[in-house]
């Protein structure tokens, strides 16, 4: 095995522990005699059935209260005299123990639903004890998230929302998912929650049960035989990053005191408070997809109001970024977009849809004017997808007259970003959203596995754009800032800085990482370390150069 696998990294996060595989569920076993006596054919099942419902019991014991009840529950069912006689039956008749048991517990389950009500609702438990059973007669893992017991590095082909929602975040140290990209579920959820990730890692499925890596995030790696120089990096690595986790919460600064607001990316009002709690200085993005997703058609005046001001109210004296409906491509409104579109990423998305249904703009801004009016954050508004300097020059007119006072725009075409000299001086301030900013600029889907490793903000191309609105942001007195996935690395952002952005927006659990990297340099430094990463010609010599400066 090669000493190190790569994938996509989400976060700065670093974990050293022993792997625990997620198993896909077996597949069913086919309907065959079985090479074993009889007698033989039932000690196996029987040992089989014995072993799971003690992982079962154990795993109740271990997890207490509600869960212990559902696990107890699932080992009586096992047990069930029974269900134990029709799997004999079976296997006496010579099929496989597999074989037995996958068809009397299917039957069983029929059994169950039909009859509804609470029994019935047990029945996708007793399928769960089948599963077990059958992989342990075929010595496979058991399916499902594991239980070492332990810590663990969780590796799996891919996370479902329902298992990666029931993860224990004491015991996984990290996930490494063979399968996904950086806007998968997987990343999204870890990003979300802060825990160490490598996604899209090809060559995982040759990582075993108990083998002790590194998941090294910020790198994009797994180290499978760490020397003992490694394992003391990642453990000072991650007493550095808790003690940066648990510093006081000082506003964004570099070395030499020039200050980088370091605001969130937020989803939805009710994320406001861990934000703060963990030192946002106001929010950059405010994504306004939430309250129309849901819906067959446009939210009110008065319902968008109501969260606009609850998001304003969590944040009085700061800067709030709220951004106008951004619908299309990854995320379609049926009542703005058409489904039939073959390019929907290039076609009339973002304020492009806005346009040709002024209406839900217009009652956007009546409504973010009307909540800043009663509340006292400083609201600034932006569009999304802004292509040209006219559509910049339109938005922002829409925005004053609807008594809004600052009124930007997002630059995530490559076309506005090479016109930002053009574009600022007709509005207020630009946003760089770096995740599309990529897409545009390579030319590869942000929610493609097969892409993915396209989708890196690093890439020479992209920040040589990225210099082109900091360039003229500085000529113009303009405010710069980037709410992309790229503001959430903390080298990434430091070179940021030295392009010229002013502020630094991204998902809240990455503030304290960013922070503390920021304060490792100064501007000319982070001047110097931008220069090294765009006379790179590849995402990896960027990053490469700008770490090797960084470390002078
Ligand atoms: C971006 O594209 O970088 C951005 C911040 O917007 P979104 O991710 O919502 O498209
Ligand atoms: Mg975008």
């Amino acid at each position: 095995m090669p000493e190190s696998l790569t994938g996509t990294g989400i976060g700065q996060g670093v974990a050293y522990g022993p792997v625990a595989r997620m198993a896909p569920p077996p597949a069913p076993p086919a309907d065959t005699d079985s090479q074993l006596k009889p007698e033989q054919e039932s000690a196996r099942v029987k040992e089989a059935i014995q072993a799971v419902s003690a992982e079962l019991a154990s795993r109740g014991e271990t997890a207490g209260g509600q869960a212990q009840e559902v696990l107890e529950a699932q080992v009586m069912m096992a047990q069930d005299p029974t269900l134990l006689e029709a799997v004999e039956q079976r296997v006496q008749a010579g099929k496989t123990g597999e074989f037995a048991v996958h068809a009397a517990f299917a039957e069983f389950q029929e059994t169950l639903q039909t009859l509804g009500g609470y029994l019935g609702e047990r029945a996708a438990d007793l399928a769960d004890v089948a599963l077990r059973v059958i992989a342990h007669l075929r010595g496979e893992p058991a399916p499902g998230v594991p239980d070492p017991g332990h810590p663990f590095v969780l590796v799996a082909q891919d996370l479902a929302p329902a298992d990666t929602a029931l993860l224990d975040l004491d015991k996984v140290q990290a996930l490494v998912t063979i399968e996904g990209g950086p806007t998968s579920h997987t990343a999204i959820l870890a990003r979300g929650k802060g825990i160490t990730a490598v996604v899209g890692v090809k060559d995982a499925a040759q990582l075993s049960d108990g083998q002790q890596v590194i998941v090294d995030a910020a790198a994009s790696a797994i180290i499978t035989e760490p020397s003992q120089e490694q394992i003391d990096d990642v453990t000072r690595r991650i007493e550095e990053r808790a003690a940066a986790a648990a510093a006081p919460l000082t506003p964004g600064a570099l070395a030499d005191g020039t200050e980088v607001p370091l605001l969130a990316n937020l989803g939805s009002p009710e994320a406001a408070q861990e934000a703060v709690d963990l030192g946002a200085e106001g929010v950059g993005l405010f994504r306004t997809e939430f309250l129309f997703l849901s819906s067959d058609k446009a939210p009110s005046v008065a319902e968008q109001r109501e969260s606009y001001i609850k998001l304003l109210q969590a944040f009085p004296g700061k800067k709030v970024v709220v951004r106008a409906l951004d619908a299309g491509a990854d995320k379609p409104l049926p009542f703005l977009n058409d489904a039939e579109e073959e390019n929907p990423a290039l076609g009339l998305r973002g304020l492009r849809a806005l346009l040709a249904n002024e209406e839900i703009l217009r009652d956007q801004l009546t409504a973010l004017a009307e909540a800043e009016a009663a509340t006292e954050a400083d609201l600034w508004v932006m569009a999304p997808m802004v292509s040209t300097v006219e559509e910049a020059e339109t938005f922002t007119k829409f925005a004053t007259q609807h008594g809004l006072k600052t009124a930007g725009v997002m630059i995530e075409v490559p076309s506005s970003a090479l016109l930002a000299d053009k574009i600022l001086p007709v509005t207020g301030f630009a946003s760089i959203g770096t995740n599309d900013l990529t897409q545009y600029t390579m030319a590869a889907d942000r929610l493609l596995g097969s892409v993915a490793g396209l989708q890196d903000p690093w890439h020479p191309a992209v920040l040589r754009l990225i210099r082109e609105v900091g360039a003229a942001g500085d000529h113009t007195g303009k405010p710069v800032g980037v709410c992309g996935e790229a503001a959430a690395d903390p080298l990434l952002a430091v070179v940021l800085i030295g392009l010229g952005v002013n502020t630094l927006s991204m998902a809240p659990a990455a503030l304290a990482d960013v922070r503390l990297e920021l304060s490792r340099h100064t501007k000319d430094q982070a001047e110097a370390i931008a220069q090294a990463a765009l006379a790179a010609s590849t995402a990896a010599d960027a990053r490469q150069a700008a770490l090797d400066v960084a470390a002078r």
